[in-house]
């Protein structure tokens, strides 16, 4: 274990900004994670735990120790007739975990396939995706608390979860570092075609009894289809989240615009999609400079080459005035902002 000094963190981040890290160390142990957190030389520094840095934005250098947590490993915990727990170290690539249950047609986060990250971090926002959150299958993870290095289990009630959501994102922010996650999974799985463009999907290919690995496949093809790739134009996925408004609420909009959708979150509510917002405030493909919001997708915004942090994050502020101006609705953001 080899902390280094004044790193470049372009490549550690999805949006590719160019900022630099004070110190930088990548563990590969919980054995490793407490001896860095137990160590006297950082142990009045800040500290930040990074997974795969696509749901991050930092908008300077940071100050402190950013902790590259890769503890590998995925292996079959228990089971019985019909469920199987999956444990994963939190350094596994989400999508690999996806792969490794699937091949196994062991059923419950195929429609999470593809998502960028590690698997610590997915609890962090209760990842979700075409009709399927983690909470759904989520079981317990283990974990360390950052200032005394005591470790703890949570188990799904103790994280709080709600739509990407979590304890960690709020009472424990940078304060609890997750280890390993381990979900409940089927070992007879039902295909979840509640997602309307992935059961449209089903049809057209006319596949009649369909499988968890055909439900892979195409959320593979759609999200290849509809999101930028990082690879080739940084961005973190969606930047901010759906707002919720009251059903009272959204009758006024659907009467102003008929074509506005919607998803039912409680009797009372309803999720709108803050893309549609975005867009008409004109904000779709706006470009200032190396950032803007993405010409197909404007919840995505995208770093066209030398964007600072700081600029996308000051393009993120101007979009949610913006949306405030014009629809009296404040945008959250999805993105961890490191300021
Ligand atoms: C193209 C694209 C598409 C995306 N699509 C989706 C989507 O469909 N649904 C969705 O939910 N998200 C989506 N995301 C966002 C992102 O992929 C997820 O939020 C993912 O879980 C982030 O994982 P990460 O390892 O990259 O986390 P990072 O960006 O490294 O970290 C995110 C946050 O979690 C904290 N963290 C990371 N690991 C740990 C740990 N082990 N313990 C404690 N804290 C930790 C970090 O400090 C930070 O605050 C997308 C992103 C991109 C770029």
């Amino acid at each position: 274990m080899k902390v280094v000094k004044n790193i470049s963190l372009k490549n550690l981040n999805t949006f590719g900004v160019d900022v630099k890290s004070k110190y930088f160390v990548e563990i590969y142990s919980e054995q490793e994670l407490k001896q860095i957190l137990n160590s006297e030389e950082y142990s009045n520094h800040q500290k930040i735990i990074l997974g795969g840095g696509s749901n991050i934005l930092f908008t300077k250098d940071f100050d402190g120790l950013v902790i590259k947590n890769s503890i590998s490993g995925i292996k079959l915990f228990d089971e019985d007739n019909n469920k199987v727990i999956v444990e994963a170290g939190a350094g596994v690539i989400w999508d690999e975990l996806v792969k490794y249950c699937v091949d196994k047609n062991i059923g419950g986060i195929e429609n999470l396939s593809f998502i960028p990250g590690m698997v610590g971090a997915a609890p962090i926002q209760n990842i979700g995706a075409y009709g399927q959150e983690l909470e759904e299958t989520f079981y317990e993870l283990n974990g360390i608390y950052i200032d005394d290095c005591k470790t703890k289990i949570f188990n799904n009630s103790d994280c709080s979860f709600s739509y990407r959501n979590s304890i960690f994102k709020n009472e424990l922010k940078n304060k609890f570092i997750i280890t390993s996650v381990r979900l409940k999974l089927n070992k007879n799985p039902n295909v979840n075609l509640s997602y309307k463009d992935v059961k449209e999907e089903v049809e057209k290919r006319k596949i009649k009894h369909p499988e968890i690995k055909d439900i892979r496949e195409i959320v593979i093809s759609i999200r290849k289809s509809k999101l930028p790739d990082p690879a080739e134009i940084g961005n973190a996925g969606s930047f901010f989240k759906n707002p919720v408004i009251t059903k009272e609420r959204f009758k006024v909009f659907k009467e102003e615009f008929p074509d506005l959708r919607h998803y039912l979150v409680d009797a009372n509510n309803v999720k709108i999609p803050a893309a549609w917002l975005i867009e008409k405030c004109g904000w779709k493909g706006k470009r200032i400079g190396d950032t803007g919001t993405h010409p197909m997708q404007p919840l995505v915004i995208v770093n066209y080459g030398n964007a600072s942090g700081k600029e996308i994050y000051e393009i993120s502020t101007m979009i949610k005035d913006v949306v405030n101006t014009t629809f009296d609705i404040k945008l959250e953001n999805e993105v961890n902002i490191i300021n």
